[in-house]
């Protein structure tokens, strides 16, 4: 036997498990098919709670700056709403940094880390698990947990990926500026900026300024295509750009340059796991698509992953009835929220005034707290009746609009 645990994906999901397997002391080896350092596309915005429930992994120097929240224009952007928070509502990292920087702790606490390594076949043995990569090689292992991204290889090959997953696309670039110029655009506290459903978008265009570079993108989750109106994101960006300058909020001297693409799941996947495999992070489905914000939820199903197979080879147990406590553990920790933000989203798409609803939910200032604590990962919805709060959330929405 090879390895205990042989981990697909070198993100944050990937590595967390890395991390909290090899302090354990089980042999780990940690792949993927790029060589690190590698840039992955996204806002780089950590919500509170990734700081709080994982900050005893995440290196201080992996942090840039902390943002005290910001505005949100209306789809229209007749209306903004602040809110400015006292603590930090965001912490913002490079992903090309704060990736490589995880790696570096997973091999530091004794993982194997095999960069340049594409997976693209799995045999699940009797006695084994065993990846294939493309330069014909192979490794054996205990266990294998699948952590490579929305389009997972290791959940294709096991047949547990959804052909009609929803997936949410985004594009997104980074601009370099300097310390002077951020403070006079987002202060010390870092505001940044976010116009819900720009350009009748399914989702919406964000500004995440840090210490010295501004990350901004545009993306949507489509529940219903549109068929041909499908967004061009690339043209969508154009126009926002060219509209954060009219309204002044970025500097003139930003220009695009190299535009990037990326996709996000939507829901997690029905099944998780399998015979000798664990799908974590993005491979999993986990992503608040309200917001878009999935390292929250890498790092979460990267440590329940961990804590499963402990056991699981502990026991000898590898079976798919043992690993199947791994989907019972993140149900219970952060199944019912994701249920909730995933209705959330949907319900959002179909209203026919949008802008009435979001401003009407924005106004009631006991229903913005709720949502931007939710947000930051400050409440534990996990916690709430499921049933109850779906009343809740249907019936205030619709007491507003008989009242306005
Ligand atoms: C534009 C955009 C903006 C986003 N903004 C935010 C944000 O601000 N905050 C937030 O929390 N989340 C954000 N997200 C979501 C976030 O990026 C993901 O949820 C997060 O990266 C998931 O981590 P992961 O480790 O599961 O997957 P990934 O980070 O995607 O890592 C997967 C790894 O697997 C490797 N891999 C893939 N296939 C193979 C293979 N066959 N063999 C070997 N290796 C393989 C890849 O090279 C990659 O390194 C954003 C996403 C996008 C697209």
């Amino acid at each position: 036997m090879g390895y205990d645990v042989a981990i697909v994906g070198a993100g944050p999901a990937g590595s967390t498990a890395a991390i909290f397997l090899s302090k354990k002391g089980f042999k780990v080896a940690l792949i993927d098919k790029s060589n690190f350092p590698r840039d992955k596309p996204c806002g780089g915005g950590l919500p509170a709670h990734v700081l709080k429930k994982f900050g005893d992994i995440i290196p201080n120097n992996l942090i840039e700056s902390h943002s005290y929240g910001g505005t949100t224009f209306s789809p229209s952007q007749k209306y903004q709403i602040k809110h400015i928070t006292d603590d930090p509502f965001t912490s913002m990292v490079l992903r090309e940094k704060f990736d490589y920087g995880l790696v570096k702790e997973a091999i530091k606490n004794g993982a194997e880390f095999k960069p340049g390594k594409k997976v693209i076949d799995i045999e699940i043995l009797k006695e084994k698990g065993r990846l294939i990569f493309e330069d014909k090689t192979s490794i054996e292992s205990n266990i294998i947990i699948g952590a490579d991204g929305v389009w997972s290889t290791i959940a294709k090959k096991t047949g547990l990926s959804n052909k009609n997953s929803k997936i949410g696309f985004s594009v997104v670039e980074e601009y370099e500026l300097d310390e002077v110029t951020m403070e006079k655009y987002f202060g010390k506290k870092r505001l940044g900026y976010i116009h819900s459903k720009f350009q009748n978008l399914a989702g919406y265009g964000w500004v995440f300024p840090k210490k010295i570079h501004l990350n901004i993108g545009v993306g949507e989750i489509i529940y219903k295509r549109r068929g041909k109106e499908s967004a061009n994101l690339k043209e969508i960006y154009k126009s926002y750009i060219t509209l954060l300058k009219k309204q002044k909020l970025i500097p003139e001297s930003i220009k695009i340059k190299k535009l990037k693409g990326g996709a996000l799941p939507v829901y997690p996947l029905k099944k998780t796991y399998s015979n000798r495999v664990i799908l974590i992070g993005d491979a999993g489905g986990f992503i608040n698509p309200t917001s878009g914000e999935g390292i929250y939820y890498a790092m979460a199903s990267a440590k329940i992953a961990a804590e499963t197979i402990e056991k699981s080879l502990k026991i000898g147990d590898n079976s798919e009835r043992f690993l199947s406590n791994f989907q019972k553990k993140w149900k219970k920790e952060f199944g019912t929220e994701l249920k909730i933000f995933y209705f959330i989203s949907k319900r959002q798409q179909k209203w026919k005034n949008r802008e009435k609803n979001l401003m009407l939910i924005f106004k009631d200032e006991k229903l913005k707290n709720l949502l931007m604590e939710t947000m930051a990962g400050n409440l534990d919805l996990n916690k709430c009746k499921w049933k109850i709060l779906k009343r809740y959330i249907y019936a205030s929405i619709k007491n507003k609009l008989s009242k306005s």
